[in-house]
Protein backbone atom coordinates (compact mmCIF):
# COMPACT_ATOMS: atom_id res chain seq x y z
CA UNK A 1 0.00 0.00 0.00
CA UNK A 2 2.87 2.74 1.32
CA UNK A 3 4.32 1.40 -2.18
CA UNK A 4 1.79 3.28 -4.50
CA UNK A 5 1.26 5.90 -1.82
CA UNK A 6 4.87 6.84 -2.81
CA UNK A 7 4.29 6.71 -6.93
CA UNK A 8 1.05 8.01 -6.86
CA UNK A 9 2.51 11.48 -4.30
CA UNK A 10 5.71 11.56 -7.11
CA UNK A 11 3.34 11.21 -10.15
CA UNK A 12 1.40 13.63 -8.52
CA UNK A 13 4.19 15.78 -7.74
CA UNK A 14 5.53 16.19 -11.07
CA UNK A 15 2.17 16.92 -12.81
CA UNK A 16 1.31 19.31 -10.74
CA UNK A 17 4.78 21.01 -11.86
CA UNK A 18 4.15 20.53 -15.28
CA UNK A 19 6.19 18.18 -15.80
CA UNK A 20 6.93 15.06 -17.61
CA UNK A 21 9.09 12.05 -15.30
CA UNK A 22 11.84 10.90 -18.11
CA UNK A 23 13.20 8.13 -16.27
CA UNK A 24 12.50 6.30 -13.12
CA UNK A 25 14.58 3.23 -11.27
CA UNK A 26 13.00 1.25 -8.88
CA UNK A 27 15.67 -0.11 -6.33
CA UNK A 28 14.80 -2.85 -4.35
CA UNK A 29 11.80 -3.51 -6.44
CA UNK A 30 11.66 -7.12 -7.24
CA UNK A 31 8.41 -8.34 -6.26
CA UNK A 32 6.16 -9.49 -9.57
CA UNK A 33 2.95 -8.19 -7.90
CA UNK A 34 4.37 -4.88 -8.28
CA UNK A 35 5.29 -4.05 -11.72
CA UNK A 36 1.95 -3.63 -13.00
CA UNK A 37 1.50 -1.31 -10.41
CA UNK A 38 4.25 0.75 -11.51
CA UNK A 39 3.82 0.51 -14.90
CA UNK A 40 0.42 2.08 -14.36
CA UNK A 41 1.32 4.80 -11.89
CA UNK A 42 3.93 5.99 -14.46
CA UNK A 43 3.11 6.82 -18.07
CA UNK A 44 4.21 5.52 -21.37
CA UNK A 45 6.55 8.78 -21.12
CA UNK A 46 8.50 7.48 -18.13
CA UNK A 47 11.09 4.79 -18.75
CA UNK A 48 11.19 2.10 -16.02
CA UNK A 49 13.93 0.23 -14.78
CA UNK A 50 14.41 -2.05 -11.70
CA UNK A 51 16.64 -3.97 -9.61
CA UNK A 52 16.13 -5.77 -6.59
CA UNK A 53 17.76 -8.87 -4.22
CA UNK A 54 14.35 -9.56 -3.65
CA UNK A 55 14.24 -13.10 -5.75
CA UNK A 56 17.48 -14.11 -4.05
CA UNK A 57 16.00 -13.50 -0.37
CA UNK A 58 12.83 -14.87 -1.10
CA UNK A 59 14.42 -18.00 -2.25
CA UNK A 60 17.18 -18.62 0.31
CA UNK A 61 15.93 -16.73 3.83
CA UNK A 62 12.04 -17.52 3.07
CA UNK A 63 11.54 -20.06 1.38
CA UNK A 64 9.53 -18.36 -1.31
CA UNK A 65 9.35 -19.06 -4.91
CA UNK A 66 7.68 -16.88 -7.43
CA UNK A 67 5.11 -18.72 -9.58
CA UNK A 68 5.56 -18.24 -13.20
CA UNK A 69 1.95 -19.46 -13.46
CA UNK A 70 0.54 -16.58 -11.37
CA UNK A 71 2.36 -13.56 -12.91
CA UNK A 72 5.29 -14.71 -10.20
CA UNK A 73 2.58 -15.05 -7.26
CA UNK A 74 4.84 -15.82 -4.16
CA UNK A 75 4.10 -19.16 -2.89
CA UNK A 76 5.79 -20.44 0.45
CA UNK A 77 6.45 -23.98 -0.41
CA UNK A 78 3.89 -24.99 2.19
CA UNK A 79 1.76 -23.28 0.01
CA UNK A 80 3.19 -25.32 -2.65
CA UNK A 81 3.29 -28.25 -1.16
CA UNK A 82 -0.76 -28.26 -0.04
CA UNK A 83 -1.71 -27.99 -4.03
CA UNK A 84 0.72 -30.91 -4.51
CA UNK A 85 -1.34 -32.39 -2.19
CA UNK A 86 -4.62 -30.99 -3.44
CA UNK A 87 -3.57 -32.75 -7.06
CA UNK A 88 -2.22 -30.11 -8.14
CA UNK A 89 1.69 -29.57 -9.86
CA UNK A 90 4.52 -27.12 -9.59
CA UNK A 91 5.06 -26.22 -13.27
CA UNK A 92 8.34 -27.15 -13.42
CA UNK A 93 8.40 -24.69 -17.23
CA UNK A 94 12.03 -23.56 -16.13
CA UNK A 95 14.87 -24.91 -17.02
CA UNK A 96 16.75 -24.98 -13.80
CA UNK A 97 13.73 -26.80 -12.35
CA UNK A 98 13.41 -28.88 -14.99
CA UNK A 99 17.12 -29.89 -14.52
CA UNK A 100 16.60 -30.20 -10.40
CA UNK A 101 13.52 -32.80 -10.98
CA UNK A 102 16.23 -34.80 -13.40
CA UNK A 103 18.44 -35.09 -11.06
CA UNK A 104 16.79 -34.86 -7.55
CA UNK A 105 13.70 -36.22 -8.42
CA UNK A 106 10.05 -34.86 -8.13
CA UNK A 107 7.59 -37.46 -6.35
CA UNK A 108 4.16 -35.91 -6.10
CA UNK A 109 1.87 -38.49 -6.39
CA UNK A 110 4.17 -40.34 -3.44
CA UNK A 111 3.55 -37.23 -1.31
CA UNK A 112 -0.12 -37.19 -1.50
CA UNK A 113 -0.44 -40.84 -0.52
CA UNK A 114 1.77 -40.11 2.39
CA UNK A 115 -0.43 -37.43 3.22
CA UNK A 116 -3.70 -39.67 2.65
CA UNK A 117 -1.77 -42.11 4.75
CA UNK A 118 -0.97 -40.15 7.44
CA UNK A 119 -4.69 -38.59 7.91
CA UNK A 120 -4.13 -35.84 6.00
CA UNK A 121 -1.99 -33.42 8.58
CA UNK A 122 -1.56 -29.97 8.77
CA UNK A 123 2.11 -28.98 7.59
CA UNK A 124 4.00 -28.11 10.09
CA UNK A 125 7.60 -27.11 9.29
CA UNK A 126 9.14 -30.01 10.57
CA UNK A 127 7.67 -32.06 7.63
CA UNK A 128 10.48 -29.78 5.80
CA UNK A 129 13.06 -31.02 7.51
CA UNK A 130 16.19 -32.56 6.30
CA UNK A 131 15.38 -36.11 6.08
CA UNK A 132 11.83 -35.84 6.29
CA UNK A 133 9.93 -38.21 4.06
CA UNK A 134 8.51 -34.86 1.86
CA UNK A 135 12.50 -34.22 1.68
CA UNK A 136 12.92 -37.64 -0.41
CA UNK A 137 9.60 -36.98 -2.09
CA UNK A 138 9.56 -33.80 -2.92
CA UNK A 139 13.18 -32.24 -2.33
CA UNK A 140 12.88 -28.92 -3.96
CA UNK A 141 9.99 -27.46 -1.75
CA UNK A 142 11.84 -28.74 1.46
CA UNK A 143 15.35 -28.03 3.24
CA UNK A 144 18.35 -29.63 3.08
CA UNK A 145 21.20 -30.02 5.68
CA UNK A 146 23.47 -27.43 5.10
CA UNK A 147 27.23 -28.42 3.29
CA UNK A 148 25.21 -31.47 1.20
CA UNK A 149 25.58 -31.07 -2.53
CA UNK A 150 21.95 -31.04 -2.83
CA UNK A 151 21.30 -27.69 -0.32
CA UNK A 152 23.73 -25.78 -2.78
CA UNK A 153 22.10 -27.34 -5.81
CA UNK A 154 18.54 -26.13 -4.30
CA UNK A 155 19.41 -22.73 -3.23
CA UNK A 156 21.04 -22.10 -6.67
CA UNK A 157 17.94 -23.55 -8.54
CA UNK A 158 15.10 -21.70 -6.34
CA UNK A 159 17.41 -18.65 -6.61
CA UNK A 160 17.54 -19.23 -10.02
CA UNK A 161 13.99 -19.76 -10.90
CA UNK A 162 13.19 -16.62 -9.17
CA UNK A 163 15.57 -14.41 -11.43
CA UNK A 164 13.57 -16.81 -14.17
CA UNK A 165 10.60 -15.68 -13.27
CA UNK A 166 11.25 -12.04 -13.00
CA UNK A 167 12.73 -12.25 -16.67
CA UNK A 168 10.00 -14.00 -18.46
CA UNK A 169 7.49 -11.52 -16.94
CA UNK A 170 9.54 -8.62 -17.71
CA UNK A 171 9.29 -9.94 -21.36
CA UNK A 172 5.75 -9.92 -21.68
CA UNK A 173 5.78 -6.10 -20.52
CA UNK A 174 5.28 -4.08 -24.26
CA UNK A 175 7.31 -0.70 -24.63
CA UNK A 176 5.75 2.25 -25.20
CA UNK A 177 1.99 3.28 -24.84
CA UNK A 178 0.25 -0.03 -24.79
CA UNK A 179 2.56 -0.54 -21.23
CA UNK A 180 -0.17 0.96 -19.18
CA UNK A 181 -3.05 -0.98 -20.83
CA UNK A 182 -1.01 -4.07 -20.33
CA UNK A 183 -0.73 -2.97 -16.35
CA UNK A 184 -4.40 -2.34 -15.92
CA UNK A 185 -5.39 -5.80 -17.71
CA UNK A 186 -2.69 -7.31 -15.53
CA UNK A 187 -4.22 -6.02 -12.49
CA UNK A 188 -7.55 -6.98 -13.15
CA UNK A 189 -6.34 -10.59 -13.78
CA UNK A 190 -4.49 -10.97 -11.18
CA UNK A 191 -7.28 -9.55 -8.80
CA UNK A 192 -9.34 -12.69 -10.22
CA UNK A 193 -7.17 -14.82 -8.90
CA UNK A 194 -8.17 -16.98 -5.79
CA UNK A 195 -8.66 -14.61 -3.14
CA UNK A 196 -5.36 -14.57 -1.32
CA UNK A 197 -3.32 -11.29 0.62
CA UNK A 198 -1.55 -9.97 -1.96
CA UNK A 199 -4.83 -9.94 -4.26
CA UNK A 200 -6.73 -7.70 -1.84
CA UNK A 201 -3.93 -5.13 -1.70
CA UNK A 202 -3.75 -5.31 -5.21
CA UNK A 203 -7.07 -4.11 -4.96
CA UNK A 204 -6.32 -0.99 -2.97
CA UNK A 205 -3.15 0.09 -4.64
CA UNK A 206 -4.87 0.05 -7.87
CA UNK A 207 -7.48 2.20 -6.49
CA UNK A 208 -5.08 4.67 -4.68
CA UNK A 209 -2.97 4.82 -8.52
CA UNK A 210 -6.25 5.64 -10.11
CA UNK A 211 -8.12 7.55 -7.61
CA UNK A 212 -8.87 11.60 -9.71
ZN1 LIG B 1 11.76 -22.99 -11.92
Amino acid sequence: MRFAEIIRGLTDGYKSEGKELASFHGLGLGAPILFPILSLAMGAETNLTIDSTSPIMNAVRLNTLFNPERDGERNSFIEIIEKIFDGKDWSFMCPFCKKYKDDFGHKPEAARKWWIQNERPKIKKKDLKSGSPLSKMIPLFTKQKKTTKIKKFSDSCRIAHNHWVVEHILDQIPVGKDRVSWARKKIDEMISYESTRAEKSLKVMKEIILKT
